[in-house]
């Protein structure tokens, strides 16, 4: 294979009911940065229906170029047409990388297209460099989280990665950025639609997903049980943030999967992060570190989230969380 045909990174930018999903903007900020050092261009691809109005949008959020498909068939996601679509751009435009969102769709069709276009894949990565010999190392956690592995995908192309949402950053809106946009045509091969969507349930509509939230008051063991939980609940409602939790809490049936924080969790990056009776472990501090402000209440003093908690309270969560809950509420009164 000559490596040298291959050029850009591609971003795969989910839409869902049309609404494009932070994780892809958050990709093509990556990609932006990657690109300058490679020299290259950062591509959106945006697949739907009824959605080429939204392609400069892509472009003001670091897009050079945009190719967007935009079909009936391509109006929600499903693996088959969406692989068969992707692959074909892949085939036409010979990206030198491949971006995705680690997200359930992401994880879908990632692997899927590694096996088309014959090449690797690395999933749910933390970081993104290029080396000196310009290929791109992507460093996920191993190992339960006690290593992180630097994997790099020589022999091939496109590199291929999926990326948890909220890992990285993306960049600040430009509307004066200018760039193409493209269409393209898959041609479909219906034979290979071996599944059909019937309709769509959604989980729950009222709430928020926690990586959308800009403050999180989150719970571990040492909250123990529903009780525990409804003072984080009063303390979340006073400063109008989301509960979360750690994967002791999920494990226990006291918090659902959607709420949990850390490796087989998500990736939180809020403003404000309050880990109340959480220890630390590697596992739960991979998807809550990047926090902007981390507050830990925990009643051991060696507990090792203090070692990444910007302010520590030491005590018990029974009598602090109630007490700064009231405080709050009375300084908001008097605002
Ligand atoms: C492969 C793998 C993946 C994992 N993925 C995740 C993940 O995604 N997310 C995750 O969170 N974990 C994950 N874990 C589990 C992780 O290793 C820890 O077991 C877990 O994070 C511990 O949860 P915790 O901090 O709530 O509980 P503990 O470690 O038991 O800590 C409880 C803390 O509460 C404090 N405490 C007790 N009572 C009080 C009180 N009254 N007031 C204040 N503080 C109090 C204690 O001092 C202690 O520090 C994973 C593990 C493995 C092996």
């Amino acid at each position: 294979m000559d490596k040298s045909n291959y050029k850009n990174i591609f971003v795969f930018v989910e839409q869902r009911d049309g609404v494009i999903q932070p994780v892809g903007l958050e990709l093509l900020g990556k990609a932006h940065e990657l690109a300058q050092i490679l020299g290259e261009k950062v591509v959106a691809m945006f697949l739907g229906h009824n959605i080429k109005n939204q392609c400069q949008t892509l472009i003001e959020y670091g897009a050079d170029e945009v190719v967007y498909a935009d079909c009936p068939e391509l109006k929600d996601y499903l693996t088959e047409q969406y692989s068969q679509a992707i692959a074909q751009i892949s085939d036409k435009y010979l990206p030198n990388i491949i971006l995705f969102g680690a997200t359930t769709i992401g994880r879908d069709l990632g692997p899927r297209l590694s096996a088309r276009l014959a090449t690797g894949l690395t999933a749910d990565c933390t970081k993104l460099e290029i080396s000196e010999e310009k290929e791109l190392m992507m460093t996920r956690p191993a190992f339960g989280g006690n290593l992180m592995a630097t994997i790099m995908c020589t022999e091939h192309r496109p590199q291929m990665s999926t990326v948890r949402p909220g890992v990285m950053q993306k960049m600040a809106r430009d509307t004066s950025r200018k760039g193409e946009i493209m269409e393209f045509k898959p041609v479909f091969d219906p034979s290979k639609f071996a599944v059909k969507l019937v309709k769509k349930v959604k989980a729950d509509k009222g709430k928020m997903d926690i990586t959308e939230a800009k403050i999180l008051v989150s719970g571990g063991r040492g909250v123990g049980c529903k009780e525990g939980f409804e003072k984080l609940g009063a303390l979340a409602k006073t400063l109008n943030a989301q509960v979360s939790s750690s994967r002791a809490m999920v494990d226990a049936g006291v918090m659902p999967h959607d709420v949990q924080v850390g490796q087989t969790g998500k990736t939180v990056r809020p403003n404000l992060y309050m880990a109340i009776g959480i220890s630390g472990a590697i596992q739960h501090l991979a998807g809550m570190e990047e926090s902007d402000l981390i507050i830990a209440i925990n009643r051991d003093k060696d507990a090792p989230i203090f070692g990444v908690a910007d302010l520590g309270v030491v005590g018990d969560f029974n009598k602090i969380v109630p007490l700064l809950n009231e405080r709050l509420q009375k300084e908001m009164q008097e605002k």
